[in-house]
């Protein structure tokens, strides 16, 4: 075997600190246990007995258990790293991980953040900057404001170029908050103002920018690796329209819309424009497609996405190691174990719920004590979680319990993997989002791929009060 392409050639870090929490701490953990790695758990006293710590090599607690105290403490983490004597830091999704300071921190103090640069990430990070990069770079994007609106005026002005509907963004957004869609000249003031304080309380920063809205949208997003010598590539994309709240519920790979030669024509373009970008290590790109089949630029999440798995699933490709090997310096064919051009998309369908403890009616995060947790297994099923029987979700964190997948040779295998899969999956003591994932599963427009990003306006609603009822029985053990 050829140098370049093998895995095991390429010297890797000894000691790994995981800088996060919950089920992606222990897929970073799984990684490393098989790539001899040792590693280093962080974590709050919250989560003094969560399973990130009880299998790691060492734990560190950080702080009291709010976020800012602890997961998001840099000084904290970086103490951490330096008692611990770790050559490297895996930041996860969420917290830390699109923090271009913490990565330069990391870098002054000679600890590899696995992750992009910090100016890529100040590049692509910052939506209203990565709009304007990516268009620099190749890709289509959606008539808006080049950068941030100045006030409500300028805001007023470049709505009516575009046309209306436009929807107001925070530059700094990120978990589908601080947007506002606008649909006349008399909103804009008052909507203007709502996104501004909203982002400014829930990022620290109330800069806004707008682009077109588009009506029945399809969120459809491509992953790519990049590594430190120059080459990228791409490896398909994810569908995930079945959102509430702008965030995603359901994941798929292959999208049952996109065809073969947009697919490769969309993903060329995508790794051209990395490549332009000066990108690294793993990132999304993140699209809207508009009912006639075109596809514009909205986000770029320059960090592991929570819904890797199903890539992981259809192209057979590790991304958590392949985000490792390329830190620690290996080519695309070492990170990934074979040659780039020989990658086979997609290996069958693949499909994830995020099972997430949440109120059915409101979707607020419900907390409290799981008292039983049996997960479903067999044939194409996965489960990354870090719950277990008797465990506290604390309140403090985001409400994501368990990412149930499920890879079949074709959609329909998959659809019916995932049924049978939430049948058989058993959580008590706490509200999940299962009920409302086996009412979505059986919707026929659904199964027959027809949805937009708009699929759970109408359908949320009575599914949560029907779903509330079932939940209702779960938890009294029915
Ligand atoms: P965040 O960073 O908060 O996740 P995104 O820009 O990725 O925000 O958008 C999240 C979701 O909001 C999209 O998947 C889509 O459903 C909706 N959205 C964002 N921009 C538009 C737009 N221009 N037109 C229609 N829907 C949009």
């Amino acid at each position: 075997m050829s140098v370049s392409s093998s895995p095991n050639s390429i010297p890797l870090f000894k000691k790994i600190l995981i800088a996060n929490r919950g089920e992606i701490a222990l897929r970073i953990l799984c990684a490393c246990k098989e790539l001899g790695i040792k590693t280093v758990a962080v974590y709050s006293e919250a989560d003094r007995h969560a399973l990130h710590v009880r299998f790691a090599d060492e734990a560190i607690c950080i702080g009291p258990p709010r976020s800012t105290d602890s997961y998001l403490n840099i000084p904290a983490v970086m103490s951490a790293a330096e008692i611990a004597n770790v050559d490297a830091i895996h930041p996860g999704y969420g917290f830390l991980s699109e923090n271009a300071s913490f990565a330069e921190v990391c870098e002054s103090c000679h600890v590899k953040f696995i992750g992009p640069t910090p100016a890529a990430i100040r590049l692509m990070g910052g939506k209203d900057q990565a709009r304007e990069a990516a268009q620099r770079a190749g890709l289509p994007i959606l008539p808006g404001s080049n950068g941030v609106l100045a006030d409500e005026e300028e805001a007023a002005r470049v709505a009516a170029q575009v046309g209306y509907p436009v929807i107001l963004k925070a530059s700094a957004g990120g978990g589908g908050r601080g947007m506002r869609i606008v649909r006349s000249p008399e909103e804009i003031a008052v909507h203007f103002a709502a996104a501004q304080s909203e982002a400014a309380s829930a990022f620290g920063n109330g800069a806004l920018y707008l682009e077109k809205y588009i009506e029945q949208p399809r969120h459809i997003e491509f992953q790519v690796l990049a590594d430190e010598h120059g080459n990228v590539m791409h490896l398909g994309e994810r569908e995930c329209s079945i959102q509430r709240r702008h965030q995603k519920l359901i994941e798929e790979s292959p999208s049952p819309r996109l065809d073969p030669a947009t697919r490769q024509k969309m993903g060329e373009r995508v790794a051209r424009a990395m490549k332009q970008v000066g990108y690294t290590n793993a990132g999304t790109i993140e699209f809207l497609m508009d009912a006639g089949g075109e596809l514009y630029f909205i986000e770029m999440n320059t960090r592991l996405q929570v819904e890797h798995g199903v890539t992981e699933l259809v192209t057979g490709v590790d991304l958590v190691k392949a985000q490792i090997r390329i830190a620690a310096g290996a080519s695309l064919a070492q990170a990934i174990g074979f040659d780039p051009e020989r990658l086979i998309f997609p290996r069958g369908h693949a499909i994830e719920c995020r099972i997430n403890a949440e109120n059915p009616e409101t979707f607020a995060p419900s907390a409290g004590h799981i008292t039983a947790f049996h997960v479903p297994g067999g044939t194409g099923v996965r489960v990354d979680s870090a719950a277990y029987s008797e465990a506290d979700i604390p309140p403090y964190y985001d409400s994501l319990v368990a990412k149930l997948m499920a890879h079949g040779q074709d959609r329909e295998e998959a659809l019916r993997r995932m049924q049978r899969a939430l049948e058989m999956f058993i959580i008590e003591g706490i509200h999940t989002s299962i009920p409302l994932h086996r009412k979505i599963l059986a919707d026929p427009e659904f199964r027959a791929g027809e949805f937009t990003t708009r699929f759970m306006e109408r359908f949320a609603k009575p599914a949560a009060r029907r779903s509330n009822q079932r939940d209702n029985q779960q938890r009294r053990g029915a």
